[in-house]
């Protein structure tokens, strides 16, 4: 059997057990320590926003957003079905409910036209939204003008879920730098990783503020210890952080590289009609976190695609199935228009990870060919 390729596994720059160890040497080994401070710097001057607060989960880093932006129970949230759950998760933590929109066919992302459709509705029920959580899906960038001016329009702030799309620019500016607040992931199968970690930015110094207070249990300044509010145990590592410092010299070489292989696919499979990749408008610029196809005929054709990727021991996968047809989200209220159930049906998630060889890119292309010509048989 050949050796397993997997979808977007972690790759280490080098240095960063050399950073590691350094916080053995120091015994910083807790959730506060220089090297949260310095992933903290990096984060900042890398994607120019003022303030970050490094975080246990890019899932935390949503959840205290909605805190910090005042989501109460009973309370409506717009985000985007075409993603992840992890997205809309948090607002249920807080007893609120989602309010799920649907793509547009141009990036993937949120539609703005069924945005302020959904944002109108909701007013004439007598429930205006209290937030947009807005996601990057796969790294390409939102139809961000737009969406920012309806948000603008009805003031409803933005909490950016980029989560995948950290190095992903829009009009030159960072992701994540647009909204009320920004979120980052830093989970195993990002694009950088900490193992597990996440962060909160934005250019409000208050909310970062509360961020770092909230994920730190709360306390207020005593020598006892004083809480006049209920807190959460959500800070990141100072081992983890020590990683992160490692992974953010080598992010821009990183995204490179992703659309490198981007590159690669398109140039090897696009000669095959039944293929689609996702073209990156004017002033977008994707990290390429994952590259994906859709491919045309029959109902459930990417499914066999990935079942034969599967036999040839290639991880690849379907896109994000919409929150909107998952079991969990039954109860949320949506406005669909068919396009992300689209993209479900006929979309696939291609092994992306930076450490893959020419040999490895040579092997999926070779199975996807494979898979196309055997169902023509
Ligand atoms: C990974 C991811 C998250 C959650 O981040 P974690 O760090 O795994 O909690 C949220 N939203 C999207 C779109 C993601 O891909």
């Amino acid at each position: 059997m050949n050796e397993k390729i997997w979808l977007s596994p972690p790759h280490m720059g080098g240095k960063e057990e050399k950073y590691v160890e350094d916080v053995f040497a120091s015994n910083w080994i807790a959730p506060i320590g220089p090297y949260v401070d310095q992933f903290e710097k990096m984060l900042a001057n890398y994607n120019e926003v003022q303030h970050v607060a490094a975080l246990s989960s890019g899932t935390a880093a949503i959840h205290l957003a909605l805190i910090i932006l005042g989501v109460q129970p009973g309370d409506e949230v717009i985000c985007s079905s075409f993603t992840f759950a992890a997205s809309a998760n948090p607002i249920y933590y807080l007893g609120a409910h989602p309010v799920l929109v649907d793509s547009e066919p141009e990036t993937w992302n949120m539609d703005p036209e069924l945005l302020k459709k959904a944002i109108e509705s909701r007013i004439r029920s007598g429930q205006k939204p209290k937030a947009i959580v807005l996601v990057y899906l796969y790294g390409m960038p939102a139809m961000i003008d737009e969406i920012l001016d309806i948000a603008r329009e009805y003031n409803i702030p933005v909490v950016e879920d980029a989560a995948e799309a950290l190095g992903s620019t829009y009009k030159g500016r960072k992701l994540g730098s647009f909204g009320d607040i920004g979120v980052y992931s830093f989970n195993g199968n990002k694009i950088i990783t900490t193992s597990g970690g996440g962060a909160l930015v934005s250019e409000h110094g208050e909310y970062v503020e509360k961020a770092k207070y909230l994920s730190t249990q709360a306390r207020d300044p005593a020598l006892h210890y004083q809480h006049s509010q209920i807190g959460y145990n959500y800070r990141l590592s100072n081992v983890l952080a020590a990683i992160g410092c490692g992974q953010m010299e080598v992010l821009d070489d990183r995204v490179a590289r992703r659309r490198e292989i981007h590159r690669y696919y398109q140039e090897k499979l696009s000669s095959i009609q039944q293929i689609q990749f996702l073209p990156e408008p004017k002033d977008y610029f994707s990290n390429r976190w994952l590259t994906c196809i859709t491919v045309q005929g029959n109902e459930g054709i990417n499914l066999k695609i990935c079942q034969n990727l599967q036999n040839e021991n290639i991880e690849a996968r379907p896109l994000w199935k919409p929150l909107h047809i998952q079991p969990s989200f039954k109860q949320a209220t949506v406005f669909s228009n068919g396009v992300s159930e689209q993209l479900f049906d006929y979309g696939i998630c291609l092994p992306s990870g930076t450490a893959m060889t020419e040999v490895q890119l040579e092997r999926v292309v070779k199975a996807i060919r494979n898979a196309l010509c055997s169902k023509r048989k």
